[in-house]
């Protein structure tokens, strides 16, 4: 077993304890030491237009009124590799330049930029990604995902899985997109995981939305916490409102989730990032600038 995935340790008693020790000093570098800082880079993977929000709450407030959400890909860069959480809709989409219309005309897909176009920009193809995870497995997450499927390990919630491939399979779930988790190296997880053993990119069991949704904490050097919440929060709003989507698979579990990682957000002083919602996406550095 390899050093890194020995360190893919179930995280819940050292999720908050402090970092490592510094190293002793060190006889006088000749040169600068090594960037070992985790950045964070914003991937535009795609967006979808509704005609109407409403299925992004559960209570009527978006009924009947358009709007955009956005379909990111994260790419995280650690001293041990590089990580991909959530994939986007998908690059086949970008062969249709204007898009692809979904649900009778009720959603409209588009995909400008392809993900393997920005990994490039990176010096980077697929694989060189040595990790990838989601949020959960709605098909606007993995959309990518057979792309990593002969060389990057997957982590994969356990709940989360088996409910994708139940039969018929759930609203907004395609098998074939994430068809890939049956050849490739998996690291099956039911809770929260430490990815690199380090404190810094951290997998959060947030239940609800789908049964085995996560949300992904970082804690880089320089801008602090994040927290990337998935399908926790597909608008800003839904935050300051605790808006449960209609399309939830429990709306206890969504609720207990988001006083969960709201807790984390204040312990943290976490910058909250609505991955949904066009504003916050925009907020972060545009791509190939980063976070770290
Ligand atoms: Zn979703």
């Amino acid at each position: 077993m390899s050093s890194w995935k020995s360190c893919l340790l179930a995280a819940s008693l050292i999720l908050f304890s402090a970092f490592a020790a510094a190293a002793p000093p060190a006889a006088k570098p000749a040169a600068a030491a090594p960037d070992d800082d985790v950045r964070l880079y914003a991937l535009d993977c795609g967006h979808l237009d509704f005609k109407s929000l409403g299925m992004f709450s559960d209570t009527g407030e978006y009924d009947g009124r358009p709007g955009r959400i956005v379909a990111p890909c994260y790419l995280i860069r650690h001293p041990a590799g590089w990580m991909l959480w959530d994939t986007g809709l998908g690059d086949r989409i970008a062969q249709s330049p204007q898009g692809v219309d979904l649900l009778d005309g009720l959603v409209h897909e588009q995909v400008t930029v392809t993900l393997v176009s920005q990994l490039n920009a990176l010096g980077l193809a697929p694989k060189d990604i040595r990790v990838i995870a989601f949020s959960h497995l709605h098909e606007d997450h993995v959309g990518n995902a057979n792309l990593f499927a002969k060389t990057s390990t997957w982590i994969v919630n356990d709940k989360e899985l088996a409910w994708a491939k139940s039969d018929p399979s759930p609203l907004r779930v395609d098998p074939a997109l994430f068809s890939g988790v049956d050849s490739a190296d998996v690291k099956h997880i039911d809770g929260d995981i430490d990815v690199f053993g380090d404190g810094r990119v951290i997998i959060l069991k947030a239940p609800g939305h789908t049964p085995g949704h996560q949300v992904l904490l970082l804690r880089l050097k320089k801008s602090g916490a994040v927290l990337l919440t998935g399908g926790l929060y597909p608008l800003r709003e839904s935050r300051g409102q605790r808006r449960v989507p209609a399309i939830n698979v429990s709306r206890a579990d969504t609720l207990a989730s988001m006083e969960r990682i709201e807790k984390i957000a204040a312990n943290q002083k976490a910058r909250v990032v609505a991955q949904g919602d066009p504003a916050d996406f925009a907020a972060l550095p545009k791509f190939p600038a980063y976070l770290n």
